[in-house]
């Protein structure tokens, strides 16, 4: 193969592995945004894909067995086994996602000392260079690696350490927060340090990347310019690249048999009513009660909608372990059964909540057939569910409310109905004014928000951060 290498590495492989006997693994890809995000480069490169393959292996006779299975679809394992509770349930969970998310730090048990800030810290650290060791073990030169998310904040400054001659990019895939709440974090100087060693910074929104800057510059006192941030004589590009989906997948999938089928058959069950649909993890982030409590408000003051409408919302399970979770369950489940107990009848109830995840053809007839897209995300790096159902809608053109919140409210907004989440009133309004809206102003705002992700495609989206990155000059070669 000619073509230059590219080294993905993200916290998770894009494969799930399953045992099927003695050494034997079966493999399954899971079609994520990143793997879509990454279809547009594989053809200019020869993309490996490093990361944790989703099971512990702890026997090497194992281990050799399903790397050798992984090198056929071009991955590369990282086996963290006893640091991954710590490091991720523990630092990358429970610290780095709610400090990105505005939620704050999360207060320690002061009974176990086992598990510490300091004792999770030092585990990400640990993972960190584990993905650094299984990256030197595979590093030819001239590869370029693209690092991906929170879980890999320390790897720009171990590659760089270990040959500052590698070209090495990271993208956010979630906010960045106000350096306000970013300061709160006890490592917050060591890990700004470690990332600004990567040649090219991304992230989804302008929002995001100015936060970092600022962030940077008051707590580092780093000079920001126009290209990025600068230290010392050193430059850091940051830049915006906001994320897509592969609308042509979706479009395809709306028009295959199956589909078809599911379509026809929820618009039966739906008959005579508007369908309102939410598709989220059931995670604090995407304020689901928030939802719950908008639609009721709506209902309580418009009675005449009472039986002419209905949410469907998928609350895709996730982190079940975690208390916090569990909490948020029980919780959106009272709202749940308060709301149809209140509004509901023998033949009708308002809420269709299901704590599940559906296959890919019902998520698009639930896409397609829905009258009304409502995400209330109270933060969201990006909210690809808006992005999915903007493409399946070409026949009914419905409307999507959208969270002001989430990174997607800032390249949807011209076609959604923005909404602040936490204001209960106007989001009720905005239910209101989407049920009710003219077919010609439908069709317009679908049409802005169609445009816009027909172009901004995850292909786009990998293609631009690689030239960008593709433009930069490594630390190495600058005049200092
Ligand atoms: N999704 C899924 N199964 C489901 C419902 C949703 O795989 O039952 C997918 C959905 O198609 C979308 C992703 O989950 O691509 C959610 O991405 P988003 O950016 O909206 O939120 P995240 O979960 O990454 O915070």
């Amino acid at each position: 193969d000619q073509r230059p290498r590219l080294l993905v590495v993200a916290n998770r492989l894009p494969v799930s592995a399953k045992k099927t006997g003695e050494n034997s693994w079966s493999l399954k890809m899971s079609p994520g945004g990143l793997v879509s995000g990454l279809l547009g480069v594989t053809s200019q490169f020869d993309t490996k894909w490093v990361g944790w393959p989703g099971v512990d292996v702890i026997n090497e006779v194992e281990k050799a067995a399903l790397s050798k299975s992984l090198t056929e679809v071009n991955c590369i394992p990282v086996f963290l086994n006893e640091v991954f509770d710590q490091y991720y349930n523990g630092y990358c969970n429970g610290i780095l996602c709610p400090i990105l998310h505005h939620m704050g730090l999360p207060e320690e048990d002061p009974h176990d000392t086992t598990k510490t800030f300091e004792t999770q810290y030092d585990a990400y650290k640990k993972a960190n260079r584990m993905f650094l060791d299984v990256i030197v073990e595979n590093y030819e030169e001239g590869d370029i690696v693209w690092c991906h998310d929170y879980h890999l904040m320390f790897l720009p400054k171990f590659l760089k350490e270990y040959n500052n001659k590698i070209k090495v990019g990271w993208f956010l895939h979630s906010p960045f927060p106000s350096s306000e709440v970013y300061k709160t974090l006890p490592s917050r100087s060591e890990l700004l340090r470690a990332i600004l060693r990567a040649d090219l910074l991304g992230f989804h929104t302008y929002d995001f990347a100015r936060h970092f800057i600022r962030t940077c510059t008051r707590i580092l006192g780093v000079e920001a310019t126009h290209e990025g941030v600068v230290d010392q004589g050193r430059v850091t590009r940051v830049a915006v690249f906001p994320i897509g989906i592969d609308p042509d997948r979706f479009i395809r999938t709306c028009k295959l048999p199956e589909a078809t089928q599911q379509i026809n058959e929820l618009k039966e069950r739906f008959a005579g009513k508007k369908v309102i649909l939410g598709v989220d993890r059931l995670d604090p982030i995407k304020g689901i009660p928030q939802k719950y409590l908008a639609f009721e408000k709506f209902l309580e003051e418009n009675p005449n909608w009472r039986h002419k409408v209905v949410l469907v919302q998928i609350a895709v399970p996730t982190r079940n372990d975690v208390p916090e979770y569990r909490k948020l369950k029980d919780q959106v489940h009272g709202l749940v059964g308060r709301i149809n107990g209140r509004f509901g009848s023998v033949s009708s109830l308002p809420i269709h909540h299901l704590d599940c995840s559906v296959d890919f053809s019902y998520l698009c007839a639930l896409y397609a057939i829905a009258d009304v897209m409502l995400v209330t995300s109270l933060r969201d790096g990006m909210n690809l569910v808006s992005y999915e159902f903007v493409a399946c809608q070409e026949a009914k053109k419905g409307v999507l409310v959208l969270s002001e919140f989430a990174g997607a409210g800032q390249s949807l907004g011209a076609g959604a109905l923005l909404v602040n989440p936490c204001d209960v009133t106007e989001v009720s309004s905005a239910i209101k004014e989407a049920l009710i809206m003219p077919a010609d102003e439908r069709e317009k705002r679908y049409r802005v928000n169609f445009q816009y992700v027909y172009i901004h495609s995850a292909k786009k989206w990998g293609d631009d951060f690689m030239s960008v990155l593709n433009d930069t000059t490594p630390e190495s070669e600058m005049q200092l």
